[in-house]
């Protein structure tokens, strides 16, 4: 009786203990589920990189994903760590991985071994678990491990990653490193079953672990692509076949005048882009597969500058023939070198215009005394026509030799100085004097003061900077109107200035107004004719003497040009050392 009692007590205890078993195998059952339901989230993570944009929180998730696995594995086999380690083909070692579990950030950096060394290495090595009770003594382990992370006993199994076909065969084994779990809790030793079931959670990871690798590498490629991109200075802008854009770098969101912050990738580049010429080429590309090219005009939006781009449309094919991707298009910016040529062009013809005026009017007097073979006109207007021919063709002389200064400056070849004492006063009154008799509308003023210094200076060029400062005056004050010419040392240096009540130089045109063929362009301006060379060979000559020179001007109210010319100018300096201000 008591033997059928106890047995029945016994079969009690056996059947409580198996449901006990069979609730814990449920339960990681179910966890086995959870874990591989994360990675199936994460392989379709992965297979839509390409579409993804939003990468970094991705990122964050594949780390929180393998937090969870590795507080899962080691939950499930009451360890108290657990870490992976992975195979670095080119240092030839194992080296821990964040996020661990139970090892800090030092200890998981800490955590390297060669591939051929203690238990790490001959898991990799034979793909085959191991499992170990006494750490301290087991003749497999590193000693420097098992102090450093405290390690009492563990399981290690490798990480497997199997690639297999189209019917699921597997056709390929890779082990890709190791995962250990330390220290079962509670002073426990682990157990065969341990061993079983971490070689199957191990299978999980791996596969978790490589597409998270294959993920942040093609996150990472695809980042720097984004930023080469993004860093170009021409703009690009990209859009698939479906018309939405997918990329716009920088300096094409400044051409569309895109607000920072403001997200156009997404969206149907009909919405975004409002320049009709572009739209008609994405249109072409992506309907006809037509790769054309043109050229477009806009307001920058920050400078309100107008600036030239060129656009090159291309279609993006996939792998396969006739697979279109969509298109893309470049803008590269133009504006400088269609200024140049505009520069230029303009330049020819006003040259042209200056050089046959004169021609013009010489011409026309030499024919008029050659036909005069009667004596028809009197030695006084003879002599008249032969003062104009001669002042007419000073000019002539005068604008061919500012033409071949500028190409000397612009070879490089600084002009000669020959400095002597100069008195300035008397030299500004000669050319005023000069000047007045080519106006009657304007008043030239001089004002010196009697202690004015001599300088030393080359007075042929002081001549030609002040003739052309005052020519201008009265040239741009049609209405005339006061030239003032003033003199003022200062120092080791003398300011003059020369200031006109004329049309005055709008304020977007003031940095340039010192550049060679730089005109303001209006009515006023083409009135006056003029080649748009004599201020930047004023600033060359005035730069020549150690000099400086400014301009203040006011729209409608006038202009004050300013130099500044040390009492001698600095000895001969080398090209590249010239002050450039
Ligand atoms: P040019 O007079 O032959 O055009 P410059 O180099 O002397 O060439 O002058 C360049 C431009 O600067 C002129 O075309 C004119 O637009 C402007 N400018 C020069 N001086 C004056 C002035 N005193 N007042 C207004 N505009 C001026």
């Amino acid at each position: 009786m008591d033997n059928v009692f106890q047995l029945r007590s016994q079969i009690e205890a056996l059947q409580k203990s198996l449901e006990e078993k069979d609730r814990y195998i449920a339960k990681l059952e179910r966890d086995l589920q959870e874990l591989q339901h994360s990675y199936r989230e994460l392989e379709q993570k992965y297979r839509s990189t390409a579409e993804t944009v939003e990468t970094p929180t991705a990122i964050t998730e594949f780390e929180e994903t393998l937090k969870r696995l590795v507080h899962r594995i080691a939950m499930i086999l009451q360890a108290e760590k657990c870490v992976f380690m992975l195979f670095d083909r080119e240092t030839g070692e194992l080296y821990a991985v964040r996020p661990a579990f139970g090892l800090t950030d030092d200890e998981i950096r800490s955590f390297r071994v060669r591939a051929t060394q203690g238990i790490s290495g001959e898991v990799f090595r034979s793909s085959q678990p191991i499992i170990f009770h006494d750490a301290v003594n087991d003749p497999r382990t590193l000693q420097e491990h098992v102090a450093l992370l405290r390690i009492r006993n563990g399981v290690s199994a490798p990480l497997i990653v199997e690639k297999r076909d189209e019917e699921n065969r597997v056709i390929d084994r890779i082990t890709i490193g190791v995962v250990h779990v330390f220290n079962k809790r509670y002073g426990g030793t682990f157990i065969d079953e341990d061993v079983r079931l971490l070689e199957r959670l191990a299978r999980n990871a791996a596969a978790v672990i490589v597409s998270a690798q294959m993920y942040r590498e093609v996150v990472e490629e695809k980042e720097e692509l984004v930023h080469t991109i993004e860093s170009l200075y021409a703009g690009l802008v990209m859009v698939n076949k479906h018309e939405r854009i997918t990329q716009m770098n920088a300096s094409a969101r400044r051409i569309f005048g895109i607000k920072n912050g403001e997200n156009v990738i997404g969206k149907p580049y009909k919405e975004v882009i409002h320049i009709e010429q572009v739209r008609e080429l994405f249109e072409k590309a992506l309907t006809e597969k037509n790769e054309g090219a043109v050229e477009i005009s806009v307001k920058d939006h920050q400078s309100e500058a107008e600036r030239i781009f060129q656009v090159q449309a291309a279609v993006v094919r996939g792998d396969e023939e006739n697979d279109l991707i969509g298109a893309v298009a470049i803008f590269n910016d133009i504006t400088e070198i269609r200024n140049v040529e505009r520069m230029k062009t303009a330049f020819v013809s006003t040259v042209s215009h200056e050089l046959r005026t004169p021609l013009t009017s010489i011409k026309g007097f030499v024919s008029t005394l050659l036909q005069d073979t009667e004596g028809f006109y009197d030695r006084e207007t003879q002599r008249e026509f032969l003062q104009i021919i001669d002042t007419e063709t000073d000019r002539l002389k005068r604008l061919i030799d500012d033409l071949l200064n500028v190409s000397r400056i612009e070879s490089g070849r600084a002009l000669q100085l020959n400095p002597k004492p100069i008195d300035l006063p008397a030299l500004a009154e000669r050319v005023a004097t000069i000047q007045r008799s080519y106006t009657t509308k304007h008043q030239i003023i001089l004002e010196f003061p009697e202690d004015f210094p001599t300088i030393i200076a080359d007075e042929d060029k002081v001549d030609q900077i002040l003739t052309n400062l005052i020519n201008n005056a009265i040239k741009y004050s049609p209405r005339g109107g006061e030239v003032r010419v003033k003199g003022v040392p200062e120092g080791e240096t003398v300011l003059i200035s020369v200031s006109d009540q004329g049309i005055g130089i709008p304020k977007e045109h003031l940095p340039k107004i010192f550049e060679r063929f730089h005109r303001v362009d209006n009515r006023d301006t083409r009135e006056a004719g003029g080649t748009g060379i004599g201020l930047f060979l004023v600033k060359h000559l005035v730069e020549r003497h150690g000099g400086t020179i400014w301009v203040e001007s006011e729209e409608g109210k006038g202009s004050t040009f300013y130099f500044r010319l040390p009492l001698q100018p600095p000895p001969e300096q080398p090209e590249d050392e010239k002050p450039t201000k």
